[in-house]
This record gives C-alpha cells, structure tokens and sequence, in this order.
C-alpha cells in the first residue's frame, strides 16, 4: 500500500494551485478518484491506529497480574518470617525445657536447704517462662495457620487472573490479526483508484498526506475548507468548480475538492 515516491528536494515548497493540461471533465474525474483514494487510506489509516492501540493494552492487561504476584510474594515472604519466628522459639523451649529438667535432677542432690529453695525457685521461673513461650508458639501457629490460607486464596485468585489474561490476550492477538486482514482488504483496488489520478497530483498527494497526518484532501463546504475551516476566497472556490486546475488550500495546503464534485455511493 505505500507509494515509493522520488522527491528532488525534500520538502519543496507548496504552491497555491497546481495547473493541469487536461481539460476540465479529466479533473472533475479525478477529483472524485482522489477524494475516494483519501476515503480510503483514511479508513485505513484509522485501521491502523487501532491495530497499534493493541500492543499497549496487552502490556496493560499484564501488568494487572504483576500486581496479584508480587503481593503474593510479599504474603510468602511474611509466611516464612512467621515460620522461622516459630521454629526459632520451639529451639528456645527446647533448650530451655532440657536446662530445667538437667536442673530438678541436681535438684535431688542439694542437701543445703537454702541452696535448694534458690534453686527450686528459679526453676519455677524458669518454667513460667517457657509457658509464656509455649502461649506465643501457640499463638504464632494460629499466625502461620492464618497466613498459610492468605497465600493459599492468593495463589487461586493469581491463578485464575492468568487465566483471564491469557485469554484477553488471545482475544486481543486476533484482533490484531483481524484488523491487519481488515487493513489488507480496505487497500484491495487502490491501485486501480490511484491509476485513475494523474501521477503528478498522486505524487503530490502522497507528499501531503505524509506531512498533514494522513489527510491531504479537503472538501469545499460553503466555502470554507474543511481541513482547517478556513474561508476560502470565493474566486478560489469559482476556479475549483470549474475543474479546469487542481486548487489547494491556501492555509493547510490540502488539496481541494468541492462537494459537489464528489457523489460517492454514501454521498
Ligand atoms: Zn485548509
């Protein structure tokens, strides 16, 4: 569908009207071939854009898993620092448990009773502390319990969001592949349009379109240029109805056809 065009100097200045020698029932003809051909790379055009809209959607779409990964990481992150919290304490109420009972056996050696009541006692701190421990393993188990089902539900619902992406994502890829097929499609007998337009204006129009975003012809409608809107000067707008010279707008540049010149099908 792209024209290879040969300029011999970029950007060449455009001028207000371009002359043709053919007579004026040639150019009323073009016109309506030109103003078809614009109709056409236009819908292409717009086919374009939102096939290139796809990429950044999918990217989006993504991105929405990312965010259920990295909070499950962060939910497994906390399981494992309450599980090393807890294997760390069951160490500590074992040595501390294995130190009592080292401590009640020597216990039975004392013959001091005032060596014996010290000790005594500090063995039944030392158990109020280990129940005091063993109240915060069995707290920390409720905590891993609790978070173990967190990171459970979190793994379903990212597993079920990648489901879902990776469908949306199949849709989105054949929608693309559509829209491309579209775009194929559309350009089917532009050739032939683009044969009947003589080869200087097509150049011309070409060179427009690249720099004007895709549009390089603009209607006369109550003489005004529907390009930009600018009122046109009612001698230009004379000269364009009798189709004896390619006129172009003296504000946007875009080439002009006048709407009576162009009865399309939809027209
Ligand atoms: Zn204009």
């Amino acid at each position: 569908m792209s024209m290879v065009l040969h300029h011999s100097k970029l950007n060449p200045p455009i001028p207000a009207s371009i002359t043709l020698r053919s007579g004026g029932s040639l150019v009323r003809e073009q016109f309506q071939a030109l103003y078809e051909l614009q109709k056409l790379d236009s819908q292409v055009l717009e086919i374009d854009r939102s096939a290139g809209l796809i990429p950044a959607k999918i990217v989006e779409i993504e991105g929405s898993v990312d965010v259920l990964r990295s909070r499950l990481g962060a939910s497994n992150a906390t399981l494992q620092s309450l599980k090393k919290e807890m294997s760390d304490l069951e160490v500590t109420v074992a040595e501390e448990s294995a130190k009592h009972q080292h401590w009640k056996r020597r216990l039975n050696d004392i013959k001091n009773s005032r060596e014996y009541q010290a000790l005594s006692r500090e063995i039944e701190q030392g158990e109020r502390q280990v129940r005091d421990l063993e109240e915060k393993l069995l707290e920390l188990g409720i905590a891993v319990e609790n978070q173990e089902g967190e990171v459970k539900e979190q793994t379903t619902q990212l597993q079920d969001k990648e489901a879902d992406v990776r469908q949306k994502v199949t849709d989105l890829r054949d929608a693309q592949t559509g829209i491309r097929r579209d775009a194929e499609q559309a350009t089917t007998g532009r050739d032939q349009l683009a044969k009947r337009v003589s080869p200087r204006v097509l150049k011309r129009y070409e060179t427009l379109r690249n720099r004007l975003g895709g549009i390089a012809v603009a209607t006369v409608h109550d003489g005004a240029c529907s390009g930009c809107n600018m009122q046109l000067r009612p001698q230009q707008v004379v000269e364009l109805l009798r189709a004896t010279s390619w006129e172009t707008c003296p504000t946007c540049h875009r080439i002009l056809v006048h709407e009576t010149q162009i009865t399309g099908p939809d027209e």
